[in-house]
């Protein structure tokens, strides 16, 4: 890994992250409330929710399933037997005033999540899984908190990955990963918009003499992209500290998109006074619970190896099948997402060759600007199918298909409708490009002039301010040639 991700400073990134990620059940993880109630807030409650005394938690069996899966997924020790602790705190968002979580006795241990380097699948240390409720939400207006408690008591699993992670890319890579993981095996529906998966991460700097700094959390960080840039944040900060000679101290910080700030020093931490859940028995594995959970993984051994693997067969078939260079199919198989877009634009028709090229370039440098998955945009393959057509056929200019690519990006749409209604034809008709000509001439006398008297570079000023006033709808071709024409010296 590390020519992939070396770092230049010598003070090494020493990073670990821990995944909160929602299991898919329909009701909480010890009552029977829906973990779906739509928008109208503090309507999935009932006393055990709620800690009512006397209310008695019964465990969602599907959540143990779900979770035993995930293990399974992770190559991880599924444990006999496993307890939920109650982990006290006095918070608005939790109507019990405590959580249940496994503290002391997790249901998995020690399981591996592995990233490619090369050839070559580097494992990386999960340290636990555990089974816990969430908490309720509260919105801040002003002064005033409002609580909504619908999350109170959904059901979670922490995946704890140990802090062997070398810099923010290699964390944004392993959590790419583990979503993959836990989506594939349907553990989790992976909405990070919607807070089905969220990420800490931790962070210390370790000096050359390997002496480790203090360390710093960086907490509900929601999106691949934020893990990165909080991470790399937190590398430059730590380091300016420690290059000016201050001393870090271990702190909580938060994610505000463009920096991190302080939530809390460490040296508040809370006494959680863990304790054994009284209402509940220990969780006791049986066949009947594992059994089912081997049973509906797509193989084994642990799924990322799996989907790594079958990414070289999808590999090795692409460049026979589609007749693609080695580069181009890593790239259009880096998420499922998009190998199946480019699979669905070929079966519809385009050309391989053409449509690794629009996803490649094009679609990902949209991505990239905006910071999301191709599955969170309107795109579809009829849209990229269509703007090919449109360069084909001639009828409009590459100029307008980009523009139209990020306009269906954003905000989806129909192609010729938006050509139509926004007047995005490609001009052929020479009395038009010729108008267009003099009219930008005209507007432009004192560089026309220039030009005339030997300032060659002008002629690329003016064909941008011909591509401005024509909305990029003449080819580049036919404005070179109906420019030339127009300055060239009347004899
Ligand atoms: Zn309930």
């Amino acid at each position: 890994m590390t020519q992939l991700y070396s770092q230049p400073n010598s003070w090494k990134p020493v990073i670990g992250l821990e995944v909160h990620a929602q299991l898919n059940t329909k009701s909480k993880l010890f009552c029977p409330c829906s973990t779906s109630p739509g928008d109208t807030a503090n309507k999935a409650l009932c006393p055990v929710c709620m800690g009512h005394p006397g209310a008695m938690p019964c465990l969602n069996a599907e959540a143990v399933h779900l979770a035993l899966r995930a293990g399974l997924a992770l190559g991880m020790r599924l444990h006999a037997r496993s307890r939920f602790d109650r982990k006290h705190y006095f918070y608005p968002d939790t109507p019990k005033g405590y959580q249940l979580t496994q503290q002391e006795w997790p249901i998995c241990t020690s399981g591996r999540l592995h990233l490619r380097d090369g050839e070559e699948l580097v494992p990386f240390i999960i340290e636990r899984l555990h089974i816990e409720e969430d908490s309720g939400r509260l919105q801040h207006h002003g002064e005033q908190a409002l609580g909504d408690w619908n999350r109170a008591g959904i059901p979670l699993i922490e995946i704890v990955g140990a802090p062997d992670l070398e810099s923010p890319e290699q964390a944004e890579d392993w959590f790419r990963m583990l979503h993959r993981v836990l989506v594939v095996a349907g553990v989790c529906g992976g909405a990070m918009e919607k807070g089905e998966l969220r990420c800490d991460a931790n962070i210390s700097l370790k000096s050359p003499n390997g002496s480790l700094g203090a360390r710093i959390e960086v907490k509900n960080l929601n999106s691949f992209r934020n893990v990165r840039r909080a991470l790399q944040h937190e590398v430059e900060r730590l380091g300016a500290l420690l290059q000016s000679g201050e001393q870090v101290v271990s702190e909580t910080r938060a994610w505000t998109g463009d920096k991190t700030v302080l939530l809390r020093p460490k040296e508040q931490t809370a006494d959680y006074r863990f304790m054994p859940e009284p209402d509940l028995p220990d969780l006791v594995l049986t066949d009947a619970m594992v059994g089912p959970a081997v049973n509906a993984l797509p193989g084994l051994p642990p799924l990322d190896v799996h989907l790594l693997r079958s990414d070289d067969d999808t590999l090795a078939k692409w460049m026979k099948t589609f007749g693609l260079a080695r580069e181009q199919v890593t790239v259009l198989t880096r998420s499922p997402d998009m190998a199946n877009f480019f699979g669905q634009c070929v079966e519809s028709g385009g050309k391989p060759e053409q449509i690794a090229q629009w996803i490649q370039r094009d679609v990902t440098a949209q991505l990239k600007k905006r910071g999301v998955a191709l599955s969170e945009t309107p795109l579809s393959p009829a849209h990229i199918l269509e703007l090919q057509a449109g360069l084909d056929q001639g009828t409009i200019t590459r100029a307008v298909a980009l523009r139209i690519l990020e306009w269906v990006m954003v905000r989806g749409g129909d192609i010729q409708g938006l050509v139509a209604i926004q007047g995005l034809e490609r001009i052929r008709d020479a009395a038009r490009i010729q108008a267009l000509v003099a009219q930008v001439l005209a507007e432009h006398t004192e560089q026309v002039t220039a030009y005339a008297a030997g300032r060659s570079e002008l002629f690329g000023f003016l064909m941008g301010e011909l591509r401005s006033a024509s909305k990029g709808c003449i080819d580049p071709r036919d404005m070179t040639m109906a420019l030339s024409q127009a300055l060239e010296p009347k004899a």
